[in-house]
């Protein structure tokens, strides 16, 4: 059983590496951004409240989100273990985290660390074609992730809790060094 939080700023590839773990150790990927994503196609009020703020690349606020991943972290298939992808995303998401995860009387095993630098995502970005992976929105989403996200890494590696991994590497290259970091326990 691995309980896993990827960090790692737009583009880097988290989605696609955690959907491979996902497989490879069935455990749940749970990505905010994909339930954020279907919330919106459902156009319900979570979609609805979310929709504008994710256009512009800025964070959902907390109050939308951290509900959301509380109600996902209390079903029964969380019981395998985990991936988060896309949160926590800011500080007082990480501590909520702690908190919730200190209720539920578990720790996650590793936070992994997606490194890449900005130039290489905004080219990897560009090529996705997503809604939002238009350029001006591209840039505030690397400006949000500089201001907001990259502070969740202190978070961590100041408590002892943190694995780096270079993710500008082949996508076989990056699932091998996750793998290996994985596989320590
Ligand atoms: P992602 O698929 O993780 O890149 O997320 C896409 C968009 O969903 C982000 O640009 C945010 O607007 C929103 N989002 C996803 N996860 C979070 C989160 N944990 N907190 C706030 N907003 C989020």
């Amino acid at each position: 059983m691995k309980r896993l939080i990827f960090l790692g700023p737009p583009g880097a590839g988290k989605g696609t590496q955690a959907l491979i773990l996902s497989d490879l150790y069935q455990i749940p990927h749970i990505s905010t951004g994909d339930i954020l994503r279907a919330a919106v196609k459902a156009e319900t009020t979570l979609g609805i409240k979310a929709r504008n703020y994710m256009d512009a690349g800025e964070l959902v606020p907390d109050d939308l989100i951290l509900d959301l991943i509380k109600e996902r972290l209390s079903q029964t298939d969380t019981q395998k273990g985990w991936i988060l992808d896309g949160f926590p995303r800011n500080v007082s998401q990480a501590a909520f985290l702690e908190k919730l995860l200190q209720e539920l009387q578990l720790a996650a095993d590793y936070v992994l660390n997606l490194e890449v630098p900005d130039e290489i995502l905004v080219e990897r970005l560009l090529a996705r074609n997503r809604k939002d992976d238009n350029e001006i929105t591209i840039r505030r989403r690397l400006e949000v992730y500089h201001q907001d996200t990259v502070p969740v890494i202190s978070f961590y590696s100041d408590r002892g809790r943190l694995k780096a991994v270079n993710g500008n590497n082949s996508l076989e290259g990056v699932t091998t060094a996750l793998k290996a970091i994985i596989d320590q326990t």
